[in-house]
């Protein structure tokens, strides 16, 4: 048995974004959600739980999900897979991202793997399914587990609000439909964990949302 996942949240980057640690609570193997920055506070969370991280998944291409990605896979010495081949120019303009934002050291990052819809990704035994949720970026993904009803979505959609989508590549009504057609469909008990903020599930977006209300 893969067992079941357990998640630690370690909020990184001045955009406070919740980078997350997956994990199976059998094998003690894991994965790091979209490593942004602070890669010492990251490390110190992996050896606090006792885990061996074993790949790097990356929701979309925004620099505090992925700007400290590339950095990380060289120290862990493991693979990259995400988001979407849609955010490649994203992930290819992380520097220039960052000195904009006055963020250093954030490179640039081709992952090991493109993900796209109907994909499985598999973190110490355990499988998440990928979808495909653009608006927010171009290439944005969710994980789901539907053995757990956990989701990690990235900047798709958030306790109250959904992602901003005045960025280049971002569309509001692409995302909406996203969300509303793809996403909500998981069903009402699923929990997820967003890009910033509290944690919240499906149902109580679809129920209080203001943003999916018509
Ligand atoms: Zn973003
Ligand atoms: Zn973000």
């Amino acid at each position: 048995m893969p067992g079941t996942p357990r998640a630690g949240i370690v909020p990184v980057t001045p955009f406070q974004q919740n980078c997350t640690l997956i994990w199976s609570d059998e094998t003690k193997v894991g994965a790091v959600v979209d490593p942004g920055g602070d890669l010492e506070r990251i490390e110190a969370a992996i050896a606090g739980q006792g885990i061996t991280i074993e790949k790097i998944l990356l929701t979309h291409g925004h620099i505090d999900h992925a700007g400290g990605a590339a950095e990380l896979r060289d120290r862990l010495g493991v693979p990259i897979e995400g988001p979407h081949e849609a955010d490649r120019y994203l992930l290819d303009s992380l520097p220039e991202t960052g000195a904009n934002y006055g963020l250093d050291g954030a490179r640039a990052v081709t992952p090991d793997r493109w993900l796209a819809d109907g994909d499985v990704v598999e973190v110490g035994g355990l499988a998440f399914d990928i979808l495909h949720a653009p608006g927010h970026s171009p290439g944005s993904v969710v994980f789901m587990s539907r053995d757990a009803r956990f989701a990690l979505v990235g900047d798709v959609v958030f306790k109250g609000s959904v992602g901003r989508t005045d960025l280049p590549g971002g569309s509001h009504e692409q995302l909406i439909r996203a969300i509303k057609d793809r996403v909500l469909p998981l069903g009402d008990d699923v929990a997820f964990i967003p890009g910033h903020g509290p944690t919240s599930t499906l149902g109580e977006e679809r129920l209080t949302n203001p943003f999916l209300q018509d």
